[in-house]
């Protein structure tokens, strides 16, 4: 350390100052100012936000930046996110991509890592949704931000994904990655064609949506909302599924319209589900299909004999309607 300290041996001093400042746990950086005045007890916090910047972190010194942070996120744009001084492109398998080239198109910038299983997990759904966009013609984009600890790990885990990349260690990662608060990975922020942010929840929307959630706007997740009750509003109001005891109810207020998992595939749901209301028990209503199709193949008869569980039936009212004859007759 370039600078002074309290002398080892003076115990009191230290004990004494400790407890002055209440200090809680190390490392602490207590600043004073000139008058010796206490400017303020998080120092350290302070120092890693700011930086340099940060000095001589004051009350007036912390709102100027913060009134800087705050015009820059109005002003921003996809080039004031992904353009520094000494680099204006990102890469590709096959070469650098200039950033301008991606403006007006919706951009998802994708922090991961191969050493994350949940990224591992997540990138093969991602990468579903990327090729049908781009398929589709869609301006769509992803860039790659990693978190990475080697390069070789990198270009490995790289060499899966169809998109751009930054390159390994860029300074930009980390830059974004606080800029935008990301906390844990995968996370996938949605850059709209303004350059405006539109989530930074892209990861949660395509895990419930899918290729629908694109181009992740509020407008456009009203009517994926939309499609789905209309479509959910044609299935029968109740079923007995072999997956469950119990009828199941169709809802989308089980849990006020929110997430919900389901007890067969474990994948999160939103809004409508059957669902047992004395068990806490859900399936999509894609689910009770599936499971009933393929319970039936494998054991032809099963589902048939055990009449208490009414395999593949639907009461509605009084009457139970085959699934599969119900739909023929609609
Ligand atoms: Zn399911
Ligand atoms: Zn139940």
């Amino acid at each position: 350390m370039p600078w002074l300290a309290v002398p080892y041996d003076d115990e009191t001093t230290r004990k004494e100052l400790s407890n002055w400042f209440e200090v809680e746990g190390i490392p602490t950086l207590v600043v004073l100012d000139k008058q010796g005045k206490t400017v303020t007890t998080e120092g350290m916090e302070l120092v890693y936000k700011h930086g340099l910047e940060g000095y001589p972190f004051t009350q007036e010194r912390l709102e100027e930046l913060k009134h800087a942070e705050e015009a820059k996120r109005a002003a921003q744009t996809l080039e004031t996110l992904l353009v520094t001084e000494d680099r204006d492109y990102v890469e590709s398998k096959y070469g650098q991509v200039k950033v301008a080239s991606l403006v007006d198109k919706t951009v998802g910038l994708y922090f991961s890592a191969h050493w994350c299983p949940p990224c591992r997990n997540f990138t093969p759904k991602l990468k579903s949704v990327y090729d049908e966009l781009k398929g589709r013609g869609e301006e769509f984009e992803i860039i790659f931000l990693s978190s990475d600890r080697d390069e070789e790990s990198f270009r490995e885990y790289y060499g899966s994904m169809p998109w751009l990349a930054l390159p390994f260690q860029d300074n930009r990662i980390r830059n974004l990655s606080q800029y935008f608060d990301i906390a844990g990975i995968p996370a996938l922020v949605i850059i709209g064609r303004n350059g405006k942010t539109v989530t930074t929840d892209g990861r949660g929307l395509i895990g419930l949506y899918g290729v629908d959630a694109f181009p992740f706007t509020e407008d456009r997740l009203q009517e994926v909302q939309d499609n789905m009750k209309k479509k959910y509003s044609d299935l029968p109001k109740q079923v007995s599924s072999e997956k469950h005891e119990h009828p199941l109810v169709l809802t989308d207020q089980a849990y006020g319209g929110q997430i919900y998992i389901c007890d067969d595939c474990s994948e999160q749901g939103i809004g409508w589900t059957y669902h047992c209301d004395v068990c806490g028990f859900d399936l999509h209503p894609e689910c009770i299909g599936e499971t009933k199709k393929q319970v039936e193949s494998e054991h032809p008869s099963e589902g048939v004999v055990d009449s208490e569980s009414k395999a593949g039936y639907v009461c509605e009212g009084d009457v139970c309607y085959r699934l599969d004859a119900k739909e023929i007759n609609e």
